[in-house]
């Protein structure tokens, strides 16, 4: 399977409620593109280096899937790991370290960081070729001004999802649920930019009548990190429905989107988990491969 299987293929209704946006098989068609493509250029050193600083189990769980996934891709994976009590200096040095080594071309360091680290600092040092999380204010800013650079692969995996999935775009009201850097704010500006053409609108905390706007929207995109959020009064009947928050209930990882609810009226939607996730990684994974071409590896 690749990302040239046809519509009719990829649009199969689950038993007659809505398109299920299958994140897990859109990232393994790009993962298969991106290995066949280092397999075509005779198998260059593709490296991505992620960093992982304390001792935040979510965030061990979310390095060791890109790691595999990388690996998976054909790629180097060269792992950086800092205890809990690692300094500023520190995290700043490993950093700056693999921003000047030339067999890395991508460098992903997982957030949060622990308590009492300045994220900025350490962040800024990436240089926006290297920069496959596309999180430093070099890579917002050419993002902002549409100049070329690696996009945040949250939001970029949100509009991948729905260009697999042929939701139509043009024209159409989005109303994204959460204001942050990672996600909601990247994403009004790609929903909005040349190409795509939504109308995006952005609510947050202290939106007034969040069910009442989303219902006026042919797109709706959770990223609040609110268990069970948005139920079935905040969509219109066949609006699309993406689910970007992730929160942790009873140890079961659940979404905003109240799923079971939701699919019934939905016209498409993805699962949690299933969906936004995995297509986090194929992004990260295709700038990454991106990154090795533009640093002239294949
Ligand atoms: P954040 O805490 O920085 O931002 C949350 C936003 O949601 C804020 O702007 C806030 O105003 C808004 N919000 C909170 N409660 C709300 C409510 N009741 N109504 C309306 N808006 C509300 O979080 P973040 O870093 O943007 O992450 C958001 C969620 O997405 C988290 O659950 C996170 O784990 C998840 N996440 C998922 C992926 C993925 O790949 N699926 C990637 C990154 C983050």
């Amino acid at each position: 399977m690749t990302t040239d299987t046809p519509k009719h293929d990829i649009l199969k209704r689950s038993d007659g409620g809505a398109v299920i946006m299958d994140g897990n098989r859109l990232r393994d068609e790009i993962i298969a593109d991106i290995r066949a493509a280092i397999v075509k250029a005779n198998q260059p050193k593709v490296c991505l280096a992620t960093v992982l600083i304390g001792n935040n189990p979510a965030s061990r769980i979310y390095v060791r899937q890109k790691r595999r996934k990388a690996t998976e891709a054909g790629m180097i994976s060269h792992h950086v790991e800092l205890g809990d009590n690692a300094s500023q200096i520190e995290a700043e040095a490993a950093v700056r370290e693999l921003a000047t080594d030339p067999n890395v071309h991508g460098i992903l360091v997982q957030l949060p960081l622990p308590q009492g680290l300045d994220t900025s600092r350490i962040l800024n040092p990436i240089p926006p070729a290297k920069d496959v999380d596309g999180l430093t204010p070099a890579s917002l800013g050419r993002l902002v001004k549409g100049e070329a650079g690696h996009l945040p692969c949250t939001p970029l995996g949100v509009i991948r999802l729905l260009e697999r999935y042929w939701i139509p775009t043009t024209g159409k009201r989005a109303v994204i649920i959460g204001r942050s850097i990672l996600v909601g704010l990247p994403l009004v500006i790609l929903l909005g930019r040349k190409g795509v053409d939504a109308t995006p609108t952005l609510a947050h905390s202290r939106t007034r009548q969040l069910a009442e706007l989303c219902r006026s929207a042919d797109i709706v995109i959770s990223a609040a990190g609110v268990a069970g959020l948005v139920t079935s009064d905040f969509l219109s009947a066949g609006a699309t429905v993406i689910d970007v928050g992730i929160s942790r209930v009873s140890k079961a990882i659940v979404g905003d989107v109240d799923f079971e609810a939701c699919r019934n009226i939905a016209g498409a939607i993805t699962p949690m988990p299933g969906g936004t996730g995995p297509m986090t990684i194929a992004c990260l994974l295709q700038n990454t491969l991106e990154a090795a071409k533009k640093l002239g590896v294949l």
